[in-house]
């Protein structure tokens, strides 16, 4: 196996900052744990990775990153199991992502054996920042930047790949409301919208705002050809159950990003009897299943949050509002599932948590 081959510097903090945290005000991401790792790519290959103090970078003015956009990032979690255990959920699916990332991004790739391996290693060496506390967990944040000190564009030669993590709790403290956004566009058919690469994101800013003035937390972005099909949230797959069916939009389009929790979520759903449909889905199926009273459920999935309801969809001048929570069985289910695998309280029968 090639992480025996992997050989970390590792540089630990002298005094560890843990005892200051407020667990009982602990904004999400806004809290670092002591370490991070670093890994530099030049002249064609790989440096040797090192676990250091968490601290600032210096960088140079014209770092290729800052003005030409090659930056992507992943994030996924580990938690701390009834046994005290730690473990992290389906990771070596964020490492398959990453690489995508990176080809699309004209950027290194790192063998996903290796990438685990570092998460692995940057989440044991600050383990005591895993919270027990229930909803909690560790946030962790890999990504990888273009370093050349150069104006112009090209594929940059340097780069670095870093890896923080953050202790959390949960991401939204009550359900969304989501605004079916039918002008401005996420990602575009050739583009990059299947990357987790970091203009995808400052791109959608400004309609989000515009969202946000009227209410609404988040976005659902449509296709960017016809505003058609539904694709996903701002940082989240979207999933529906209509009539007792889980429909999602699939991923054969290069504009949605393929999510982890959204592909264990149906994963469960489908091992579980339940009907699941990944095709093509259209804002007029889901506006007309809200106004029939057959859109029993809306949600988000992701790592944040792992399944965040939705309250409300806005569409053009109206205002859809779902059943209550307590009515959303097959979500409430899953994401207790998942909650109860990643805290080791079922038996992971999927091998799907790492152990640490
Ligand atoms: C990260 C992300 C998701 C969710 O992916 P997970 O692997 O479930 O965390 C969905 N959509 C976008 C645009 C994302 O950036």
């Amino acid at each position: 196996m090639i992480q025996d081959t992997i050989n970390i510097k590792i540089n630990s903090t002298p005094k560890s900052r843990v005892s200051e945290v407020d667990w009982e005000n602990l904004p999400f991401g806004k809290v670092f744990s002591d370490h991070m790792l670093i890994m530099e790519y030049s002249n064609g290959e790989w440096g040797q990775p090192e676990i250091m103090p968490f601290g600032n970078l210096s960088m140079h003015p014209a770092t290729s990153a800052i003005h030409y956009g090659q930056s992507i990032f992943e994030g996924m979690k580990a938690n701390r199991t009834v046994d005290n255990e730690v473990t992290i959920f389906r990771p070596e699916m964020n490492a398959l992502r990453f690489v995508e990332s990176c080809e699309r991004m004209c950027m290194p790739t790192i063998p996903v054996d290796t990438f685990v391996e570092l998460v692995r290693k940057t989440v044991e060496i600050d383990k005591n920042w895993i919270p027990s506390k229930e909803g909690f967990s560790l946030y962790i944040r890999p990504f990888m930047f273009a370093t050349d000190e150069f104006v112009g564009i090209k594929p940059s030669e340097s780069y670095k790949f870093i890896i923080f993590t953050c202790p959390v709790g949960a991401y939204y403290s009550e359900p969304v409301n989501v605004k079916i956004e039918e002008f401005y566009t996420r990602a575009s058919v050739g583009g990059v919208g299947r990357a987790k690469t970091a203009g995808n994101y400052g791109a959608s800013l400004y309609p989000a705002r515009l969202g946000q003035a009227n209410g609404f937390h988040q976005l659902i972005w449509t296709d960017g050809k016809e505003h058609k099909f539904i694709e996903e949230s701002g940082t989240m797959n979207v999933i529906f159950m209509i009539d007792g069916k889980m429909i999602t939009p699939s991923e054969d389009a290069d504009t949605i990003l393929r999510g982890v929790t959204k592909r264990s979520v149906i994963e469960i759903a489908a091992s579980w009897g339940i009907p699941v449909e990944e095709r093509k889905v259209t804002v007029e199926e889901v506006i007309e299943a809200a106004r029939s009273g057959k859109l029993q459920d809306a949600f988000g999935a992701g790592t944040a949050a792992t399944i965040a309801h939705i309250a409300k969809i806005g569409f053009r001048d109206e205002v859809f509002t779902l059943p209550g929570l307590e009515t959303r069985e097959i979500s409430n289910k899953i994401k207790k599932y998942l909650d109860d695998l990643k805290t080791g309280k079922i038996e992971d029968t999927l091998n799907w948590c790492l152990k640490v």
